[in-house]
């Protein structure tokens, strides 16, 4: 059988990475009390239409749907941020206090041409600071993407850094645009020209060297912000340079989602190909009354796991181990199912960790395959071991034995304890 195109068989040896990565962001999202949030996987597909929006490409060309038993139509997330704005409606969060602090881990799906960076299966960590209007709460969740990436080694990378104004402005700049664009609309790229009357916006996104052209003398959507729009930016960008969070003000940079407002930005890595972006977010105060809930702001990123860890791999995998297991249990003979029953459920009491060896090899061969495991010692129970209710020890660095009784098993755990 093989594995569907896009997706990935995270394996025992790199889960220790993700498990890194994890530990860390929690031990952070916790210091500025960040709560973590698990929604479902699948979702009512028009929760994905309402907020992501009908022009996007998301929306358009990557999504999951199916109709399940009972005929409604569902979809497998492609993103965390609308989920949780349902979950913050449904579950009346903010009921009890003003602000709600999440994050969150997991995977999402976009029918996308895999290649390196880009899965149908992905993951994505990541935050929503719901509640506040205040630029601080911009630069606090940047601040929190920058910690956290510093905390993982990550260090090659820029952050760009853009304010997309309010839907009014937009909606007037949209105008000029088009009718700047149009002008030139031959020499467009296809994807673009598609994008003309939907999503312009996302043309100043456009990889095609001549499209770029075009669209280096394009309206700049910055003279459209009026003063509010321009006043959060500037806060924003002087708040991160006394936190000395380097930036660049990208005036192209627009999201690929509809619901953002005011702040948009990206930290892109410099060890990365194409799929540069690791991290992507912005402001969003009209998404949770769009879908039906108060009017509350919020703003928050996310960060593609797996981008993240083909950029710190090497480096963590150094650092980081998959930890062996301590004892070999080495078992031949007969009647030794209860000693081996005894004697794990001790090492698991004293939190020391075993193999136990079920095949019934030769002790040579279980050795071997001890020393192959990198475990420090061998615990072998024999026919000899179970007449004297005993237990032998095999240091495997020396090769010393020694025998332990079965009735005082502290000595036996002190010895291990020593070993490791
Ligand atoms: P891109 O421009 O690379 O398609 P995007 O704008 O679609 O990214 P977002 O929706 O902002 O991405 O998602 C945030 C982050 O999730 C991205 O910066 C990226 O790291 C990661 N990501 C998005 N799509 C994928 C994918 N198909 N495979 C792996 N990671 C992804
Ligand atoms: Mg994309």
């Amino acid at each position: 059988m093989q594995l569907l195109r896009g997706t990935k068989d995270i394996l025992p040896d790199e889960i220790v990475l993700w498990q890194h990565i994890e530990r860390t962001a929690s031990q952070i999202m916790k210091l500025a009390n960040y709560h973590e949030i698990r929604t479902p996987i699948i979702e009512s597909t028009s929760l994905f239409k309402r907020s992501i929006g009908n022009g996007t490409d998301i929306v358009n060309k990557e999504m999951y749907n199916f109709i399940d038993q009972g005929s409604r139509e569902i979809t497998l997330r492609p993103e965390g941020t609308a989920s949780i704005a349902r979950a913050f409606i449904n579950n009346k969060l903010y009921t009890h206090k003003t602000t709600s602090r999440l994050w969150y881990l997991g995977p999402m799906f976009r029918y996308e041409r895999p290649q390196q960076g880009r899965q149908r299966q992905f993951h994505q960590l990541g935050l929503e600071y719901i509640g506040s209007l205040n630029p601080m709460a911009d630069a606090e969740v940047i601040r929190i993407a920058h910690k956290l990436l510093n905390a993982l080694e990550c260090s090659n990378y820029k952050m760009e850094i853009n304010s997309i104004g309010e839907l009014a402005e937009r909606h007037k700049y949209k105008q000029s645009l088009i009718e700047y664009l149009e002008r030139y609309i031959n020499d467009l790229d296809n994807n673009s020209k598609n994008k003309l009357y939907t999503n312009p916006l996302k043309i100043l996104d456009s990889k095609d060297t001549k499209t770029q052209e075009i669209i280096y003398n394009a309206p700049c959507l910055h003279d459209y912000l009026d003063t509010t729009s321009r006043k959060h930016f500037e806060k924003v960008c002087e708040y991160l340079e006394f936190l000395n969070i380097q930036y660049n003000i990208n005036k192209q940079l627009v999201r690929g989602l509809d619901y953002y407002n005011y702040t948009a930005f990206e930290i892109k890595t410099k060890s990365l190909g194409t799929q540069d972006t690791i991290c992507g977010g912005g402001r969003y105060d009209s998404l949770i009354q769009e879908l039906g809930g108060p009017n509350i702001p919020a703003v928050g990123w996310a960060i593609g796991m797996e981008r993240l860890l083909l950029t710190i791999k090497n480096q963590l995998h150094e650092k980081i181990h998959n930890k062996k297991p301590l004892v070999y249990l080495a078992v031949n003979g007969q009647n030794t199912e209860k000693e081996i029953l005894n004697i794990i459920q001790l090492l698991e009491q004293k939190d020391i960790s075993y193999h136990l060896d079920l095949d019934n090899d030769s002790l040579q061969k279980q050795l071997k395959k001890a020393n192959k495991q990198e475990a420090k010692a061998c615990l072998i129970i024999r026919d000899y071991e179970i007449k004297n209710n005993c237990v032998t020890l095999k240091k495997l660095s020396t090769s010393e034995q020694k025998q332990f009784s079965m009735i005082h098993m502290d000595d036996l755990i002190q010895t291990l304890k020593k070993i490791n």
